[in-house]
């Protein structure tokens, strides 16, 4: 035990020092954001490599946790919806459900190029669209994939801290 609290106590923090804070976006001032915000992921079809930059966001580097996001289980228990990936066939059904189980106002996040239009993945046989042509996008983060710098920008700009 002692040797763990003498390993913390060399390593000290390692998180990021907090960038400059991004101007807040209406869509979460009109939501009635203020300081936090509870966020359900949707998987609507991406490679994965979106979900790692997303994991490293809210890991202890990035921790975008300091700012007041959080994501929970539940789309009964969110703001909003992080999507990634274009929206395949078979995610269309389950995106909807998903965006109407989120009480309202609700807000989405498409992350990733394929969430803002389609990607490396435009016009591939299983694709339905991007997440804008389902339901509506309030912050859109690019980048295939997008930094976690550029993730923990748009949840800043949601939570306004
Ligand atoms: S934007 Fe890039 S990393 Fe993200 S799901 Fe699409 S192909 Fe994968």
């Amino acid at each position: 035990m002692l040797k763990l609290w003498q390993r913390i106590r060399r390593i000290g923090r390692i998180a990021e020092r907090a960038p400059e804070k991004p101007v807040a976006d209406p869509a979460a001032a009109a939501a009635g954001l203020r300081g936090s915000v509870q966020i359900r992921h949707v998987d609507a079809g991406s490679c994965n490599g979106c979900e790692i930059e997303v994991a490293a966001a809210f890991g202890p580097v990035y921790d975008a946790e300091r700012y007041g996001a959080r994501h929970v289980a539940s789309p009964r228990h969110a703001d909003a919806l992080m999507v990634t990936g274009p929206v395949t066939r078979n995610m269309l059904v389950p995106l909807r459900r998903t965006y109407e189980a989120v009480p309202a106002p609700k807000l989405v996040v498409a992350v990733g190029d394929c969430a803002r239009n389609c990607g490396v993945f435009a016009k591939a046989y299983g694709v339905a669209g991007a997440v804008a042509d389902f339901v509506p996008v309030d912050v859109e983060v690019a980048g295939c994939p997008p930094r976690p710098e550029a993730i923990v920008d748009a949840v800043r700009k949601l939570t306004g801290r």
